[in-house]
C-alpha cells in the first residue's frame, strides 16, 4: 500500500501505484439509479428482464421497465466485474455521483469480491437529479464536499473518490449546473484530480462546457468531455473540442440500437466510433482519446442479455486490429491515458 494522494490513484480500497491500473473502463455505473427522481416509485418498477422482453426494452417500445433503469444488486455486479476481467480488463470507474444513488460501501464490496481495481467519483449530476438543498449551498460549500470526498471519504463514509464527476450538464446549461462545475474546477485545483463532464445534449455544450472550465482556471488535460457518441456529429466540432487540449471520451460502446431514450440522434455503431477515432489520431489527438461502455441499464448487463463490462476488451480490441489500430494505439487508450487521468497531480 502506498502512501497515497499526488502521484497515485485513489480506488476506493486505498491508493495503489499507477504502474499497477492496467486496461482501464474510464465511464461506467455498478451500482446506479438512473431513473428521474420524480419516477423512483418501489411498487412500479415493473417486470424483471427477460428473453421475451428485453428486445423491446432495449428498443424503447416496452411500457413500465423502470426497473431496467436500477444498478442495485451487489452479487449481480460482482458477477459482471468479475466477466470483465476475464476479458482482459483490470480498473474500472463508477461515476455515480450525487443524484445517482452513489454507494461507496457497496463498491468496496465489488472490488474485494471481483479483484478489479474500483475508482469512483464525485459532485452531483444534472439539476433535475440534484439535492433541492444544493440550490441554496455556497459555489465554496460544494467545492469542499467534493475536496473531501476525495481527501477523507464521500457520501458519510471513509471511502475517497479518485476522480470528481460526472459532473451533469444540460443544453441550456443551468445556472445551477454551472455553480456546481465551477465548484468542481476549484476541486481540481485543490485535490489534483481529472473532471469528467456530462455534457448536455446539444452539438454545441460540450464546448461550452470546455470554454467555461478554461476560463475559470481549470486544466485543460485533465478534463474528460464524456458522451461524446451522443453530442458530436461532425468533423469540425470534434476538431475544435480537441484543439481546446480537453480529452474525448467515445463512451457508449456497446449501444447499437437506432433507439436512444433521451434524443432523436443518429446513434452511431462500435465500427463508426473507430472511424471518428481514427480521423482524432489522425490529427495527432491520441492523447486525448477514452473508451467505455457507460453502462447504467440492466439490458447492458451478461446477465440480462447485454454485452456486458467485457464488450471492449472482448469485442472491440479485436476491431480494433483489424481496421488497423496499432497495438500502441490500443494500450494508450486503454492504458496510458486512463493511468494519465486517474493519477492526482
Ligand atoms: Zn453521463
Amino acid at each position: 500500500m502506498t502512501a497515497g494522494g499526488r502521484g497515485t490513484v485513489q480506488t476506493v480500497l486505498g491508493p495503489i501505484a499507477p504502474a499497477d491500473l492496467g486496461p482501464t473502463l474510464m465511464h461506467e455505473h455498478l451500482l446506479c439509479d438512473i431513473r428521474h427522481p420524480s419516477q423512483r416509485k418501489p411498487d412500479d418498477l415493473g417486470p424483471e428482464l427477460a428473453l421475451d422482453n428485453v428486445w423491446a426494452i432495449n428498443y424503447g417500445t416496452a411500457k413500465g421497465a423502470a426497473r431496467n433503469y436500477l444498478l442495485d444488486a451487489h452479487d449481480v455486479a460482482i458477477d459482471e466485474v468479475r466477466r470483465m476481467v476475464t476479458a482482459g480488463g483490470r480498473s474500472v470507474v463508477d461515476l455515480s455521483c450525487g443524484g445517482l444513488s452513489p454507494d461507496p460501501l457497496g463498491l468496496v464490496e465489488i472490488a474485494r469480491a471481483s479483484g478489479a481495481h474500483v475508482i469512483m467519483g464525485c459532485g452531483h449530476y444534472v439539476e433535475e437529479y440534484q439535492d433541492p438543498a444544493n440550490a441554496t449551498r455556497t459555489i465554496e460549500d460544494l467545492a469542499e464536499e467534493m475536496v473531501e470526498a476525495v481527501t477523507d471519504g464521500a457520501w458519510g463514509t471513509d471511502v475517497r473518490a479518485g476522480i470528481i464527476g460526472e459532473i451533469g450538464c444540460q443544453a441550456p446549461w443551468t445556472a445551477q449546473e454551472q455553480r456546481v462545475m465551477l465548484a468542481a474546477v476549484l476541486a481540481q485545483r485543490e485535490t489534483g484530480a481529472a473532471i469528467n463532464v456530462h455534457p448536455g445534449r446539444h452539438p454545441d455544450q460540450p464546448q461550452e462546457a470546455a470554454d467555461f472550465i478554461r476560463v475559470k482556471g481549470g486544466r485543460m488535460e485533465r478534463v474528460i468531455i464524456s458522451h461524446i457518441d451522443r453530442t458530436v456529429f461532425d468533423d469540425e466540432r470534434l476538431r475544435r473540442l480537441a484543439d481546446s487540449g480537453c480529452v474525448l471520451e467515445w463512451d457508449l460502446f456497446g449501444q447499437e440500437s437506432s433507439y436512444y431514450r433521451l434524443a432523436d440522434i443518429d446513434m452511431p455503431n462500435d465500427a463508426v466510433r473507430l472511424r471518428a477515432i481514427r480521423g482524432l489520431i489522425a490529427r495527432g489527438h491520441l492523447a486525448q482519446v477514452l473508451i467505455s461502455h457507460d453502462i447504467c441499464y440492466r439490458s447492458r448487463l451478461v446477465r440480462f442479455g447485454g454485452h456486458g463490462y467485457g464488450h471492449i476488451f472482448a469485442n472491440v480490441v479485436p476491431m480494433m486490429r483489424r481496421r488497423g489500430f496499432t497495438e500502441a494505439e490500443i494500450q494508450a487508450i486503454l492504458v496510458d491515458n486512463p493511468r494519465r487521468l486517474l493519477t492526482l497531480e
